[in-house]
């Protein structure tokens, strides 16, 4: 790619209007664009890191078992009314809107409702059971605060998991795997070691819901973590009976600011019931599916990485997330005609700043700022001693290496 062709800039100003840091930072680098309070637009660098959380997500997810689809955002009131979570007085986030040719939909802020009655005519035997699926789609909820930038939206990212099984038991072991594969998610996207499974309230089905708890400053949540178990419990269920249920020692709990990045439910019958999703056992009786649900948001994901892996300079994306891996400089005039062939043979991975007008000094300010995994800098003269320069962006190392090893890590 071709740093000319990118139709984004960078600025050296943060906006007035954002408190949190990654915001300035994903404002000022051009990978968002803001719309409005708790509305924002993904701009093409934006879009490749939102991508890759989520092809993070998929690849872990596909693992166990689970498969993608994706369902409307339009929704239907009477499927709503029937969980009794249509009423705004229950559901306080909804975004409705009346239909031109008579009735009221609304926009999804979730999809247990939807997906349950669409499992009806494809779960019908123990045989159909378990089935797993999830999606990456659009919700909205009408929040009364939007903030922190996109770890707080309006519309936003979220991937949504449910779950359809004969029985809790069944339920409880994909429960643990899917608990699994979230953390090695966290891990991969760079922010696993701060990351812990939090005890939450959970709902009629069980006593508590796990979290997923990303150490942050600006976190809306508090979280009570004990470090060597490495769980927390979220302060909404702190008390001392808590405490003593789950074995932990009162005086070794940390307090902490948290984000929650995803969540993982226990729901029972609460959606099967309401909408009269059941199968015929091998006993020939019938019973009701048990059910989970299980979220992550990706775009707040993104906004808690942009904020946690950052710097003075800017942000500092982990390689499997990064927009591109390598940022191009080439000084002198061979120097640009082999980082022009490089930027050919890898357009997916090298992203070459071609500007001409754009001073050197300019240009590793920029790579600093998007937060590219290497800077890579050609000279004449290096390409005389058949070298290129690699800097490191997450601990500033620098080191050379020559053409063909750089060669070799663009095929
Ligand atoms: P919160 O407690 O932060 O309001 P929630 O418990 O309502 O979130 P879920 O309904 O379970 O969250 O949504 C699943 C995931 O979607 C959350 O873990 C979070 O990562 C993300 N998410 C929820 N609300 C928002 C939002 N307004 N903007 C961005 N991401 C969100
Ligand atoms: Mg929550």
């Amino acid at each position: 790619m071709k740093r000319s062709q990118l139709f984004t800039k960078t600025t050296k100003t943060s906006p007035n209007d954002e408190v949190s840091n990654s915001a300035k930072l994903l404002i000022r680098a051009g990978y968002v664009y803001k719309e409005m309070a708790g509305v924002y637009d993904y701009l093409p660098l934006g879009l490749r890191v939102l991508n890759n959380i989520m092809r993070v997500i998929r690849e872990e997810l596909n693992a166990i078992g689970s498969q993608e689809l994706q369902l409307t955002a339009l929704q239907n009131k009477e499927v709503w009314e029937a969980s009794n979570r249509w009423s705004d007085e229950v559901m306080d986030v909804w975004f409705k809107t009346k239909l031109n040719a008579g009735g009221e939909l609304g926009l999804a802020p979730t999809h247990e409702e939807p997906i349950t009655r669409l499992m009806k005519p494809y779960i019908s035997s123990y045989k159909d059971l378990p089935v797993y699926a999830y999606q990456f789609q659009t919700k909205f909820r009408n929040e009364l605060r939007a903030k922190s930038g996109i770890m707080r939206t309006r519309e936003f990212m979220m991937k949504d998991l449910y779950s359809f099984s004969k029985d809790r038991s069944e339920h409880d072991a994909f429960y643990e795997q899917c608990a699994d594969a979230y953390m090695r998610i966290f891990h991969r996207l760079g922010i696993g070691e701060d990351t812990f499974r939090t005890f939450a309230s959970g709902g009629a089905f069980s006593k508590f819901s796990d979290e997923f708890q990303t150490l942050c400053e600006v976190g809306e949540d508090t979280i009570y973590l004990d470090r060597d178990k490495g769980i927390a419990i979220n302060e909404e269920v702190y008390n001392d009976a808590t405490i003593r249920d789950l074995g932990l020692d009162k005086t070794k709990l940390e307090q902490h600011k948290a984000a929650e990045v995803g969540n993982i439910f226990t729901l029972g019958y609460r959606f099967s019931e309401a909408l009269d999703l059941a199968y015929n056992d091998e006993d020939g009786s019938r019973k009701q599916v048990f059910m989970g649900s299980y979220g992550i948001g990706p775009s707040r994901v993104m906004g808690v990485i942009a904020e946690k892996l950052s710097d003075e300079h800017g942000l500092i994306w982990p390689t499997e997330i990064a927009p591109y891996q390598y940022y191009l400089v080439g000084i002198g005039e061979a120097a640009e005609r082999h980082c022009a062939k490089l930027a050919e043979q890898a357009p997916e991975i090298v992203l070459w700043d071609d500007r001409p007008t754009a001073r050197n000094g300019e240009k590793f300010a920029d790579a600093e700022l998007l937060g590219i995994p290497c800077r890579v800098v050609i000279s004449d003269k290096t390409l005389a001693d058949s070298k290129v320069e690699i800097k490191h962006r997450v601990n500033g190392q620098i080191e050379l290496l020559t053409l063909d090893e750089f060669n070799n890590k663009l095929v």
